[in-house]
């Protein structure tokens, strides 16, 4: 929870129903697509945005629960009355846990950085832009994001 009560989140954002609201104090380290089928199912999309955030960074009302993990280096959590992707963790990025962006209310201004998994993406997608395209998870420059 943020020290400084007065403090104003920079980033804002809600889940479809409202149920679930998330801040931020501070900016995402990033922004990443990815293009992986479990991002794809997850997000019903044909390619996922997310943005990443330090772990500690994130509020959510009310606090995420236990989630739920297909994959045994993932975790993903949803809303709770609706079902929306909220976050998920992924234990080859530690510290950083990842929001769909389409959730934040400020999307507009938060542009991915890199395309992740670009190899597994839909044939038919195309996307024009000079960004780096991860034939990977993209971790290494993901995890660079937290300047660790
Ligand atoms: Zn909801
Ligand atoms: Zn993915």
């Amino acid at each position: 929870m943020p020290s400084d009560p007065g403090a104003v989140p920079v980033v804002t954002g809600r889940c479809y129903c409202g149920a679930t609201q998330l801040s931020s104090l501070t900016p995402p380290l990033t922004v990443a697509y990815c293009h992986c089928a479990d991002c794809r199912r997850w997000t019903g999309a044909p390619v996922g945005a997310f943005a990443a955030f330090n772990r500690a960074d994130l509020i959510t009302e009310p606090a995420l629960g236990e989630g739920t993990s297909h994959h045994p280096a993932v975790r993903r959590w949803n809303c709770d009355h609706c079902g929306s992707p909220l976050a998920a963790t992924f234990d080859y990025l530690p510290g950083q846990i990842y929001v769909p962006i389409g959730l934040l209310d400020q999307a507009d201004t938060l542009p991915p950085q890199i395309h992740c998994h670009a190899n597994k993406g839909m044939p038919w997608l195309h996307i024009a832009d000079d960004l780096e395209r991860a034939a990977g998870s993209g971790r290494d420059a993901l995890n660079s994001a937290s300047g660790t």
